[in-house]
């Protein structure tokens, strides 16, 4: 059984942790309060963190002369620098992080479809945009996983993200230890994870990890970092995922008969047409390396990039393309 390390994660507080929103409530999410068991989070309520208390009136985006303003309706409070001020020492003091997750559409929390105002009052929204506390993350760590509670309903998003924390909470492991023969391991364990997401990117850190120039390891880490969590952010899609698995099924080309091979073709056509899962294909080469003892292949990432407990086939129904 592998173990994995526990990814570091910013949550909003109010995602079930506290009753922390504006009307004193929270808001419980399934997926978020199991991931907590296998995750480090650290949960900020930004706007309570900034003194506004519980409860109180709400908070919004508000647009004028091109710049945008955190104003709180009724008292008219203009909680802009205090958030600014918030986030860059909280990105500071928690640092490092290997994701996030923040509430839908909140003028603090929200990742990108948030409402922004003309101004306080009755009046229709003009635009949407991130939250404030969100923005200056985004701005700090353009490449980290950010995800909100809503688009985690979606099976695939929610794989992809789970794939991303767990894998630079690994790489983070591997630059505690300022050995380069843990971050070769790590390179090799990841090869195929990788290359669902960005084959020149997996090449690049191919290069780095092998240091011919004989770069000091703490420079090689610090390269590394930047490549890898760059590369998470390429597109892993059906037909890049297709094209690993064609690969890795090449292990199994002397030994499977043509009724093995024409049940992973069949089962290809289901994942490319989006009725099953990737994890449906994995699990048939995941027992092909199991019956040949194929160590290279078991050894893998990509076969379970994060605990299967955490596997869970709930969708939101929404088609994306992974
Ligand atoms: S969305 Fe953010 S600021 Fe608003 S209650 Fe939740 S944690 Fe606090």
């Amino acid at each position: 059984m592998e173990d994995y390390p526990r990814p570091r994660l910013v949550v909003s507080r109010c995602l079930g942790f506290e009753s922390c929103r504006y009307n004193d409530q929270m808001v419980r999410d399934p997926f978020v309060a199991e991931l907590s068991n296998y995750a480090d989070c650290i949960t900020p309520c930004p706007e309570v963190d900034i003194g506004l208390g519980v409860p109180r009136f709400p908070v919004r985006l508000v647009r004028s002369e091109d710049e945008l303003r955190l104003l709180q309706s009724e008292s008219e409070k203009d909680c802009t620098e205090e958030m600014i001020t918030f986030a860059e020492s909280f990105l500071e003091k928690n640092a490092p992080f290997d994701g996030f997750i923040l509430k839908h559409r909140s003028p603090s929390c929200g990742q990108k479809e948030v409402k922004i105002y003309p101004q306080l009052g009755k009046v229709a929204p003009i635009d949407k945009g991130p939250g404030i506390f969100t923005r200056e993350i985004k701005e700090e760590y353009p490449n980290l996983p950010l995800e909100d509670e809503g688009r985690l309903k979606n099976y695939r998003i929610r794989y992809r993200f789970y794939s991303r924390i767990f894998t630079l909470a690994r790489f983070r492991e591997v630059k505690d230890t300022q050995d380069m023969k843990y971050l070769v391991r790590f390179q090799a364990r990841h090869k195929f994870l990788l290359l669902a997401y960005d084959e020149q990117g997996t090449r690049e850190l191919g290069r780095i990890a092998a240091n011919q120039e004989g770069l000091p390891v703490e420079e090689v880490l610090d390269k590394y970092e930047a490549k890898l969590r760059e590369t998470l952010v390429g597109q892993s899609t059906r037909k890049t995922n297709i094209n690993v698995i064609m690969h890795m099924a090449g292990y199994f080309s002397e030994t499977n008969s043509k009724r093995e091979k024409d049940y992973l073709e069949e089962s290809m056509e289901l994942y490319r047409e989006g009725r099953i899962p990737l994890s449906s294909v994995l699990s048939i080469i995941h027992t092909w390396a199991l019956r040949d003892q194929n160590d290279y292949l078991l050894n893998q990432y990509y076969l379970s990039p994060f605990p299967q407990d955490l596997l869970e086939l709930k969708d939101s129904g929404r088609q994306i393309d992974l």
